[in-house]
């Protein structure tokens, strides 16, 4: 549906996209992630025809973006980052114009905004003035006018950003159901956010497309270890020489006293073995008090991040 073939984009000396190669099947819901500046927005201008590759090719549903730009962009929808500018239409107006931009035939207009309002769960704002509509209504007025003219692709840029925990579950979950019908490329910074939505994640990173993946699989790659949290009463030699007793642990490391004279550790044991149990009861027999106990959770984010600082340690 979607072929990117050596796509390169440079302004001037700066290269914002570096010999991208991707492919995206129908139906596929995709995330584009990479920390700022890693070219996301700059992928998803140059899938939309808004700015011409350097080099390289890009083809959409069949046609080929440069060649044949109108058959091409008769595909996409775009919502460009940020919010929409025209603050003094009402949704409705607004849908209306970006059905007018994208040439949508006056026969299906009223029934495609419709639609697109229905779609995005903005019945009851439609009459109401962008300017007056929180961030996160907004945002969907942004995403409404994108399907108005009902693309099979669907582009977001950085939907979910800006947004407050319950505008992210809304347009999540408007997101999700789009789905069901239309390809989807959207971009984000943080994993978690790609993970919720997509089953293939393309990282980049400056520039350069880093991994395609499964969230799961991106996961699994970099949470390699367990790592427990331990606080407790005791010698340190002792403390020590019971952990290691223990099978599975990769690492005792001391981490400091406390002021009301217990030790604090971090055990760390392979991915999937969980030492609580065990380090509880070996203490436990020896009268030594365990104050604190906890499995600390590498969270989604560490793990994107070790991985693109890991790819660029192995590139140097
Ligand atoms: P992202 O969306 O991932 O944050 P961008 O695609 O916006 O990243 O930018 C990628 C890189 O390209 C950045 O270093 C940015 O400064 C540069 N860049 C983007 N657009 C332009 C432009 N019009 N002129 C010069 N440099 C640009
Ligand atoms: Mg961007």
């Amino acid at each position: 549906m979607i072929k990117v073939n050596h796509v390169t984009k440079a302004y001037g000396d700066q290269v914002a996209v570096n010999n991208l190669c991707f492919h995206i099947k129908e139906g596929e819901t995709v995330g584009l992630l990479g920390p700022n500046g890693a070219g996301k927005s700059t992928t998803m201008n140059l899938l939309t025809g808004l700015i011409e590759p350097s080099e390289g090719e890009i083809q959409i549903c069949g046609y080929d973006l440069l060649k044949d730009p109108k058959h091409a962009k008769a595909q996409i929808g775009y919502m460009p980052e940020g919010i929409p500018l025209y603050k003094d239409l009402t949704v409705k107006e607004f849908i209306g114009f970006m059905a007018d931009l994208k040439k949508v035939p006056s026969k299906e207009k009223q029934n495609n905004i419709q639609e697109a309002i229905t779609k995005t769960d903005l019945n009851e704002v439609q009459n109401k003035l962008i300017r007056n509509l929180s961030r996160g209504y907004k945002q969907r007025v942004s995403l409404a006018g994108a399907l108005v003219s009902n693309p099979k692709i669907l582009i977001l840029d950085e939907p979910t950003v800006g947004l407050d925990p319950k505008q992210i579950t809304q347009i999540r979950e408007v997101i999700r159901n789009l789905g069901k019908n239309h390809t989807i490329i959207l971009s984000s910074h943080i994993l978690s956010e790609v993970s919720k939505l997509c089953k293939k994640v393309i990282i980049l990173n400056q520039g350069k497309l880093i991994t395609i993946d499964t969230p799961e699989n991106l996961e699994n790659k970099v949470k390699k270890e367990t790592i427990i949290k331990l606080t407790i009463e005791g010698e340190k030699e002792k403390i020590e020489n019971l952990a290691k007793t223990i099978s599975g642990i990769e690492t005792i490391e001391f981490i400091k006293d406390n002021e009301d004279g217990t030790k604090e550790y971090n055990i760390i044991s392979k991915k999937d073995k969980d030492i609580r149990k065990e380090l509880f009861s070996k203490y436990a027999k020896e009268q030594m008090t365990i104050f604190e106990l906890k499995k600390i959770e590498v969270s989604l984010e560490e793990a994107f991040i070790e991985l693109i600082t890991k790819n660029k340690e192995e590139e140097n």
